[in-house]
């Protein structure tokens, strides 16, 4: 028994990062408080690192960037499967902790630094040569739409796995029609294939946020889902119809493009997209919004 006992010790030589107890002598020892606006929530129930880290499906030939390992509980899972692992750690106050619990993980590097000032492309040629670069994460909630525009447009990731507040995860997943349908499930919706895992609820966290989170995951699209010839303009148009959500697709064209066209030629562009006059613009899907784009791209240039 006893030397079973010690034997499980030796093995598993890591102290269980979600135990309450763990943290708060850890972080009392470190003189470490929580901050809100650095959206510092840390995981105590130990089944979900693991199981957030199993989805990201990362094995000995990927690189996994992470943005916020706060004590490094996701970061350990992360270690053990992946190739690499790339920590981004806004608080400096968490570096002497990181170095504490990751201390056995040859595979780990913490960059000190805020996620939305590094160079995500630079960071990972530099840091994952030879290895499929993906992203897991337990994001802090406040920047998760810049940070996952970031992610996104630095064109590297082939999946990306990270627990979000679950109504921004629903948004992300929105069909075309549903109240939660916008500018940014297009956004998400042509660069990926979103899928929501599973739902958190807050007594998993320490300190608890007031809202659910769930795990997303984001498998990039290997090309486009339809036919785009100038991507900018296309979220340019798709802005411009959800920027006057409760208004007619017409009407929002029209505040968006009225001093190049007029009414009634935008009343014939969309005739001739096959619309009905009244359409709102968040009834239309990626397919729709591509053929808007290509016959206003071509109005606009009569
Ligand atoms: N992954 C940990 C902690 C998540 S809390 C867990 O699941 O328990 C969010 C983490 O993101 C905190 O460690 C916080 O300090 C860090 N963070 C906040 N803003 C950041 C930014 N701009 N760049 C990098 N890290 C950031």
């Amino acid at each position: 028994m006893v030397y079973c006992f010690y034997f499980m010790h030796t093995k598993e030589n890591t102290m269980n990062l979600c135990d309450l107890n763990n943290i708060r002598t850890l972080l009392g020892r470190h003189g470490f408080h929580f901050s809100k606006a650095m959206g510092q929530n840390f995981l105590i129930d130990a089944s979900i690192p693991q199981a957030i880290a199993e989805h990201c499906g990362a094995d000995e030939n990927c690189g996994v960037l992470e943005i916020g390992p706060g004590i490094g509980c996701l970061t350990e899972q992360l270690a053990r499967r992946a190739g690499q692992v790339v920590s981004v750690e806004l608080d400096r106050r968490l570096l002497p902790v990181l170095e504490e619990t990751l201390s056995e993980y040859e595979n780990v590097s913490i960059v000190s630094g805020d996620i939305m000032k590094l160079d995500i492309a630079a960071l990972v040629d530099t840091h994952f040569s030879g290895l499929t670069p993906l992203v897991c994460a337990n994001l802090p909630y406040n920047i998760t739409t810049p940070v996952l525009s970031a992610l996104i447009d630095s064109g590297r990731f082939q999946r990306l796995t990270v627990m979000i507040q679950k109504e921004v995860a629903q948004r992300i997943c929105a069909l075309p029609g549903t109240a939660d349908y916008g500018a940014f499930s297009l956004y998400m919706q042509f660069y990926t294939q979103p899928e929501l895992l599973f739902d958190v609820p807050p007594d998993c966290f320490t300190p608890q946020p007031k809202v659910t989170s769930a795990v997303l995951r984001c498998t990039a699209r290997k090309a486009p889902p339809v036919d785009v010839a100038d991507v900018p303009f296309f979220f340019q148009v798709v802005r411009a119809a959800f920027a006057l959500r409760r208004k007619t697709l017409l009407n929002a064209l029209s505040a968006a493009f009225g001093s190049r066209l007029r009414k009634d030629e935008l009343s014939a562009l969309l005739d001739a997209c096959g619309f009905s006059p009244t359409v709102r613009g968040e009834t239309l899907g990626l397919a729709e919004f591509a053929r808007l784009t290509a016959h206003l791209q071509a109005a606009l240039k009569h």
